[in-house]
């Protein structure tokens, strides 16, 4: 058997045993199922890198590097959860003193557990109407929906009841949990108009319509840096929980378990082409589908205080750049359960209350930015440089407010902020690239996620944090001064009819002459620069053409700064600790 098609089922022989990675041996020594009666018993001090894994299915996190640290993610299907949990999530992160943070998936993570009393809260969580399950590791992870479903003015059909049915479905199911080869993300939306894309989600069910009759068309093999692509299939709703069935099937069969740094759906798609996986799903899934609708999507800025179909008002509550402290939260749902208002949370960090009856709130609501999506960062995140929360606040956050531009801040190129799927990406990293080492920040710039045309293409490798604001600013104000009223359809129509390479030049150049020049459409990005910057030295370095050297050119003579040398000593120094 070749290395290459080995999937779970077919692993028969030693060697074959031997190809899988880590995890999928666990997985065949143990399964996830038959491991949960054990989590009561441990030893949380004494815990093994394999009950690490394991825990990961039940929706607990702990890693080596901070063995004494745990975090519980709870998932809460489609957003949605009562008042009551919610009220019993606020008590115990008042209890225990735990930090909440809101995910990009509507879901939770409680970080601060300690070995003392992890047990206890999970315990006290997966006994209530709310779930950890699955919310980590090779799972399906909370489905995601819009946040107005069944609610909002641009809501066509209401699909928790089959979120609902796809978590009973994978929820606590032997064969399934922990067992795929990778996760899944899934986002459905009956509306035509959400507050953030589902188009990085590896299967997306969108609104759509064919022959007069409303369902959904579907998108396969999304991921943070990845737009799902057209499946060319149309399904009435009744056929949604089916289709679910059959690509988990799918899925679990073909999916790769060797490199687990190729084995997403986006991958196995790239391997055997969109149409073998159709095949495959068509044979599981029993019935024929159609050929696609006409997927009804519209960008729309929502408002704080939205009109609801019952004419009733909803209010979004604004997290700091997903934070949320546990006397915030008690409040949110002490209001909630006295004037009998609907909680949930959204894909966009924040959390919506529903059924006001006036657009007024007796709460002090405002915290960040709304249209930021923020990773957890270096407080609660093993992968981050950055602290996220505190870096934030070097970005134009005016600015940004100002013109609803959507900006993904992740920590790491994992990309759990979506920058890829943004108007402005952010990775925040460190790098020695302008000679000393500093916090440095990738940016990408001009996606087009609401109808899921492309991700935002990589435009600046390192900006030092210091110089971050004000390039920022300078990007946003040549969208000020454009025609476009949104930032979405800048990028589309000014900034992605040029180069990567050009947009860094232009860029950097405004930067260091602080020329107020704009960008105009032209077939000539060389004779466009250098008409307007041909007063320049770094002007003459065009002759070769290479936007690229001179960028480097640029960057090292605005940043360029060698290591004092202490600095070089402490780099060279190990640290010892008691
Ligand atoms: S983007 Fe990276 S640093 Fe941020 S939460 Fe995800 S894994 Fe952690």
């Amino acid at each position: 058997m070749s290395k290459k098609n080995l999937s779970y089922i077919e692993m028969n022989t030693t060697d074959d045993f031997e190809c899988f990675n880590f995890r999928e041996k666990l997985k065949k020594a143990k399964k996830p199922y038959n491991y949960f009666k054990e989590i009561k018993d441990l030893d949380f001090e004494q815990l093994a890198s394999s009950d690490r894994f394991f825990l990961q299915d039940f929706g607990i996190y702990n890693n080596e590097l901070n063995e004494e640290e745990f975090m519980l993610r709870i998932r809460f299907p489609g957003g949605r959860v009562s008042n009551d949990s919610v009220l019993l999530i606020a008590n115990l992160a008042k209890k225990y003193n735990l930090q909440i943070i809101l995910t990009a998936r509507a879901g939770m993570q409680l970080h601060g557990l300690n070995s003392n009393n992890i047990l206890e809260v999970f315990n006290k969580i997966n006994n209530s109407e709310i779930t950890t399950f699955q919310s980590f590791g090779d799972n399906i992870r909370n489905i995601t929906g819009d946040i107005f479903d069944g609610i909002g003015k641009y809501n066509i059909i209401e699909v928790y009841p089959y979120i609902i049915k796809m978590q009973e479905y994978i929820l606590n199911n032997e064969e399934y949990l922990g067992l795929l080869p990778r996760r899944l993300s899934l986002g459905i939306s009956g509306s035509c108009a959400n507050v953030n894309s589902f188009f990085a989600s590896d299967l997306y069910f969108a609104l759509a319509k064919k022959n007069d009759i409303y369902g959904f068309n579907v998108y396969l093999g999304g991921k943070n840096t990845q737009i799902a692509k057209d499946a060319n299939i149309f399904l009435e709703k009744e056929d949604l929980l089916d289709f679910f069935i059959a690509f988990i099937d799918v899925f679990n069969k073909h999916g790769s378990r060797i490199d687990r740094n190729n084995n997403r759906l986006f991958h196995l798609i790239e391997e055997i082409g969109i149409d073998k996986l159709k095949e495959y799903i068509q044979t599981s899934y029993k019935k024929t589908w159609q050929s696609k609708g006409e997927t009804l999507l519209e960008k729309i800025d929502f408002n704080e205080f939205e009109k609801l179909k019952n004419n009733k008002y909803s209010f979004c509550y604004r997290s700091l750049f997903a934070r949320i402290q546990a006397s915030e939260l008690y409040e949110i749902a002490s209001w909630a359960i006295k004037d009998n208002l609907e909680i949930r949370f959204g894909t966009d960090q924040q959390i919506y209350l529903f059924n006001l009856i006036k657009p007024k709130v007796p709460i002090v609501h405002y915290n960040g930015n709304r249209t930021m999506l923020a990773c957890a960062g270096s407080d609660f995140c093993p992968y981050s440089y950055w602290n996220i929360k505190d870096e934030i606040q070097c970005l134009p956050l005016d600015k940004i407010e100002k013109n609803s531009i959507l900006v993904g801040f992740s920590g790491c190129l994992k990309g759990c902020a979506k920058h890829e799927h943004s108007d402005i990406g952010l990775v925040g990293l460190k790098s020695d690239l302008h000679g000393k080492r500093e916090k440095t920040a990738r940016i990408y710039l001009g996606g087009l996620y609401t109808f899921g045309e492309s991700t935002a293409r990589f435009i600046f490798e390192a900006i030092p944090l210091h110089s971050l604001k004000e390039l920022l600013e300078i990007i946003i104000d040549e969208y000020e001064e454009s025609e476009y009223e949104q930032f979405e359809l800048f990028s589309k129509n000014i900034l992605n009819t040029f180069s990567a390479d050009f947009l860094a030049l232009w860029f950097l150049a405004k930067f260091k002459t602080k020329e107020k020049v704009y960008l105009k459409k032209t077939s000539n990005e060389i004779d466009l620069f250098n008409g307007l910057f041909n007063k320049y030295s770094f002007v003459s370095l065009l002759d070769s053409n290479d936007l690229r050297n001179i960028t480097k050119n640029l960057y090292q003579e605005l940043w360029f700064s060698e290591d004092s040398n202490e600095d070089k000593k402490l780099k060279n120094t190990y640290i010892l600790r008691a």
